[in-house]
Order: structure tokens, then sequence, then C-alpha cells
């Protein structure tokens, strides 16, 4: 984090796990209920073997008996992306109609690769290798991050100006760039969360292979690392079975 006279540079969301309803034993406890079985205590082992049997053969609904509350802090580019995620997910974000917005702005960190080394059809990111792909690296990082925040300063300056005004916050914010960050609570299930990571996370391992733009993947290994924590075993058989949802 910097600050450059009035703003404040970010290069990372910021998400959080606020609340959660749901273990992977109720998952399994979802499943049984259609044969009636009645398992009280559950055993490692047998769940494990279900929820593998759920996720191979896309029995999906027992997934659903849980939710996951996150705080999520990303770049305005990044919830354009993340809203398409339409089935399964609640979202509430920051209105710049009702509130100031913070001035929080996104810049390329030097992990960020800023090249696409293979076509417009089918892009190739990665970060420079060698001596002379590391130096322009270093190069175009300074060209970014010097007009990434030449305007925001300009534009957040022109937004201050109109508040200071007297003109409404529903009108100023239009000349805030969507590098400029915003905050939302997204609820979602373990089912609608795997189709979210199974689309939002590249791994060249996966069943069917997905290759997101980068500020949208920050989020999304952030929000996986808190779902491996709440749900271990519906995660392990998630991967076991190529990252693709049930
Ligand atoms: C790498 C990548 C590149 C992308 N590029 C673009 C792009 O260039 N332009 C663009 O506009 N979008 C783009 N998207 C967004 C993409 O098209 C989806 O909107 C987004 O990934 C959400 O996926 P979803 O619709 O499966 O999710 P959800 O909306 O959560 O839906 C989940 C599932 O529910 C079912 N479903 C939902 N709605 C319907 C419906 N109306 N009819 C039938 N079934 C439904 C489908 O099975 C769907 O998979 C891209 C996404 C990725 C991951």
């Amino acid at each position: 984090m910097q600050t450059v006279s009035d703003i404040t540079i970010l290069d990372e969301p910021e998400v959080d796990l606020i609340d959660y309803m749901g273990t992977d034993a109720d998952i399994c406890d979802a499943a049984r209920v259609s044969t009636n079985a009645n398992v009280t205590i559950s055993d490692i082992a047998k769940d494990r073997g279900l929820i593998n049997y759920l996720m191979e053969h896309k029995h999906g609904s027992p997934f659903e008996h849980n939710s996951m509350k996150f705080y999520v802090k990303a770049p305005i580019f990044v919830f354009r992306e993340f809203h398409r995620h339409r089935i399964g997910f609640s979202y509430n974000e920051m209105s710049g109609r009702y509130t100031e917005l913070p001035a929080d702005f996104y810049v390329p960190s030097l992990k960020r690769p800023l090249v696409n080394f293979g076509t417009s059809a089918r892009p190739e990111y990665r970060l420079p290798q060698g001596e002379e792909e590391i130096n322009e690296h270093a190069r175009l990082h300074m060209i970014v991050n010097t007009d990434f925040i030449d305007v925001y300063t300009f534009a957040w300056e022109k937004y201050k100006h109109m508040l200071s005004e007297g003109i409404a916050k529903e009108v100023a914010r239009d000349v805030l760039p969507v590098g400029i960050y915003s905050q939302m609570y997204v609820t979602c299930n373990a089912r609608s969360l795997m189709h979210f990571l199974s689309l939002r996370i590249e791994d060249l391992s996966a069943r069917y292979p997905s290759h997101p733009l980068y500020e949208i993947q920050q989020v999304a290994l952030k929000m996986e690392e808190l779902f491996k924590n709440q749900f271990p075993i519906t995660y392990a058989m998630f991967i076991k079975n190529g990252r693709v949802a049930p």
C-alpha cells in the first residue's frame, strides 16, 4: 500500500469469510436423507466416499445446504466479472450514490504479467524469463505505475471538486475509473462456489482448464483457501474430480 497525494494505491484484493453455515457432514446428511440412512455420527472414511461419489456422478443438490458469506474488496472491473455469476450467489455492494467513495485505487504489482505472449484468440500471460524480458517488464511496470497514478489523481481531484461544488455523489462518481476499489458481501453455497472457482482459477491439470483474468483469480484464490478450510473433504474431492462443480 502507498499513499500518493490524496489517494491510496493497492495491488491486492481483500477477502474475508464473515459467516458460514454447514460442514462436510451436513453435505453427507443431505445426501443420506434420500435413503433415510440414519447416520448420526460422522464417519470420515464413509463421508469421503460419499462426497466423492456425489462429485463424480454430478449429484449437485446436497452441496447447496450450506452457505458462506464473504466480504470482498476489489477493483470495480473485477466486480463486473464477478457479478456475471448469477446462480446461487447473493450480492450487496457499496453505493456510489449514497456514500463518498474511499480513495483506494488499483495499480498492478510487479507480479502481474503485462504482456500477452500468445494471440488475441489464445492469450498467454506469464512472468518474464531471462534478463531481457525482466528488464522490459520493469520498464513497462514503471509506465503502468506512472500512467495509472496520473489518471487516478486527476479523476479523484475532479470528483472531489464536483462534490465541493454541491454536485450529487451519483453524478460526480461518473468520472472515476474502473480501477477504483469497491466493497461487497457475497453469499453463496459450496456448489455455486465450486462453479465459480472452476472458471476463475487457472489450473492446467483441471479437466477443463480456464484462463481467467489475473485480478479475479487473486480473489478466487483467497476464496478457495477459505472454502478448503471450511469444507476440507468436499474441497479434496473437487480437486480429485478435475475441479468440475457437481
Ligand atoms: C475466462 C473467461 C472469459 C470470459 N469472457 C467473457 C467475454 O468475453 N464476454 C462475456 O460477456 N462474458 C465472458 N465471460 C463470462 C462468462 O460468459 C459467464 O457469464 C461467467 O463465467 C458466469 O458463468 P455462468 O453463466 O456459468 O455462471 P452462473 O450465472 O452462476 O450460472 C451457473 C450455471 O447455471 C446455468 N444457467 C445460468 N443462467 C442460465 C440461463 N439463462 N439459461 C440456461 N442455463 C443457465 C448454467 O448451467 C450455468 O453454467 C468469461 C468468463 C471466463 C471464465
